[in-house]
């Protein structure tokens, strides 16, 4: 028996959604050819090719970057933040009402269960465009000026296809920027879909530019001569070689890279929520969260049954296929991703960390990791310093809140960090002192488009979300 629970499958039908064979690139309103190679995006559940889509070349990208200036020279930088406004409460309206096609596409391309890309993902990507809509006509109260930068290059990675994207475009439009982005290579398709709801939206040509391609595409977008401003998430290595692309230069960066962040259980804590707190920490969207909770810092009293509670949970969790609409755990989102998990888990192993896997039967095809966490793990293994981005979770000790910081801390990431514990006056003081920039007490991985999200140390710099997120895309007060 694989779960504890038999239940019947409940599939979303795919019928909502209509993949064309294959796709161009979305130039100045239109989509058109590519003049380089096309590349094949799958189904990580099924490893069916879902589309070919057109791999930008540096001539495609250059053709961007002129509609995108042009746009932002004869129109949207002239149109007053009224009537930007418009648009963006526009483009969040048609966002709601095709937002069961957005979700069954997104968990199609990217293997994300449909409860989560339905309940979760679409709903905060509208969000997020209501939210930089009421802004565009009060950005003189934003504290950080009111006059855009230009032409904005964004890159982002397949982890939250849409979301990385509402987080990227509506801020810079809202603030009067133009914008060419490029998705990552495996999940372009809802990037796509949202290229079709800015024609729907009468967006002007130009003022949104979608190019798909790998890392060469991306390359070509940041050093661009002619882009104003870049916004990355992706990995710390690749943030690293585009912040020393970008020296020198004038353009505005913010990068938003990796985590490991400490989710801290306190013996005072509510013990079966703490557990669910874990779970979502590190479970949600199979792992691959910047934020996610990867290290269980569990104080040494309450760790045995902690654990013991958190495994029970754990053999409860279904894993399977993403459009079932129980599914808890989804499909890894690429081969390559899969291998990263499996190599960087085995190294754990042989580091000597005990390894324990939930009990499931995985689907032949497509790929998959069943939910794992290790104890035994020191502050020296590998999976408690490195990313893994995966349902991979690594459980230390403590014994002090002292010893909880000092470990927390340790890590050169700097992202978001979890406390639970039932004194308020705790969690205050662990909040000051944890070196996280989002830190979320007796919850985890909640994101609001009001509340900025963002990193220190390698974590990377500047602000996506609320009054801050607009910073980024401003010239500033005295500039
Ligand atoms: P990645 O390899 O760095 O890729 C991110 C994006 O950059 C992709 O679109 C990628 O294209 C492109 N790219 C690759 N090489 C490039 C280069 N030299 N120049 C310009 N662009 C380049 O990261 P990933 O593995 O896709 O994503 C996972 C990482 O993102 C994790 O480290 C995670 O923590 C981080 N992340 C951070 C946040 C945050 O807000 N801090 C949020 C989500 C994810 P391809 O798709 O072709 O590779
Ligand atoms: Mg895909």
């Amino acid at each position: 028996m694989s779960n504890i629970f038999e239940y019947a499958p409940a599939p979303e039908s795919r019928a909502i959604v209509d993949i064309k064979p294959s796709y161009g690139l979305f130039i100045d309103g239109e989509f058109v050819d590519g003049t380089g190679k096309a590349f094949k995006t799958v189904n990580p559940a099924t490893e069916e090719v879902l589309a070919e889509v057109a791999e930008a070349s540096d001539a495609d990208v250059d053709a961007a970057v002129k509609a995108a200036r042009r746009a932002y020279t004869r129109v949207w930088s002239r149109m007053s933040g009224s009537e930007r406004a418009k648009y963006l409460y526009r483009i969040a309206r048609i966002i709601q009402e095709r937002g069961r096609e957005l979700a069954v596409l997104e968990s199609i391309d990217n293997g994300k269960p449909i409860k989560e890309s339905r309940d979760v993902d679409i709903p905060v990507v509208a969000a997020h465009f209501f939210y930089y809509a009421g802004w565009a006509d009060k950005l003189k109260y934003s504290g950080f000026g009111e006059t855009p930068l230009g032409v904005a290059g964004q890159v982002i990675p397949w982890n939250f296809p849409l979301l990385m994207l509402a987080w990227k475009i509506a801020p810079a439009l809202a603030c009067g920027n133009t914008v060419v982005l490029k998705p990552a290579e495996t999940t372009p398709l809802t990037a796509l879909l949202f290229a079709e709801i800015c024609q729907q939206a009468d967006l002007p040509p130009g003022v949104v530019n979608i190019v798909t391609g790998a890392g060469d595409t991306g390359r070509a977008i940041v050093s661009h001569p002619d882009v104003d401003k870049v916004a990355f998430t992706g990995s710390t290595d690749v943030g690293k070689a585009i912040a020393r692309a970008v020296a020198g230069t004038n353009k505005k960066v913010t990068l938003e890279l990796g985590g490991k962040a400490a989710n801290i259980v306190f013996d005072d804590a509510p013990l079966d929520q703490a557990v669910e707190g874990i779970v979502n920490g590190i479970f949600f969207n199979q792992g691959h969260v910047c934020c996610a909770g990867s290290r269980l810092l569990v104080q040494e009293s309450v760790a045995d049954e902690v654990m013991e509670r958190l495994k029970r949970r754990m053999a409860t969790l279904r894993v399977g296929d993403p459009l079932d609409k129980n599914t808890d755990v989804g499909a890894i989102n690429s081969a390559e991703q899969l291998a990263k998990i499996r190599e960087l888990s085995d190294i754990g192993e042989a580091e000597g960390a005990e390894r324990w896997s939930a009990p499931c039967d995985l689907p032949a095809n497509g790929y998959w990791f069943a939910p794992t966490v290790f104890t035994g793990v020191s502050q020296a293994h590998r999976i408690a310093r490195e990313e893994i981005f995966g349902p991979v979770l690594s459980v230390l000790t403590f014994r002090t809140p002292s010893e909880a910081i000092e470990k927390a801390n340790n890590t050169p990431f700097g992202l978001s960090a979890g406390v639970w514990t039932d004194k308020g006056s705790r969690i205050l003081s662990m909040a000051n002192r944890l070196r996280a920039g989002v830190v979320w007490a007796n919850t985890f991985n909640k994101f609001d488009p009001t509340s900025p999200f963002g990193g220190y140390k390698e974590s990377g710099y500047g602000r996506e979300g609320g009054r801050h997120g607009l910073e980024g895309y401003l010239k500033g007060e005295d500039s």
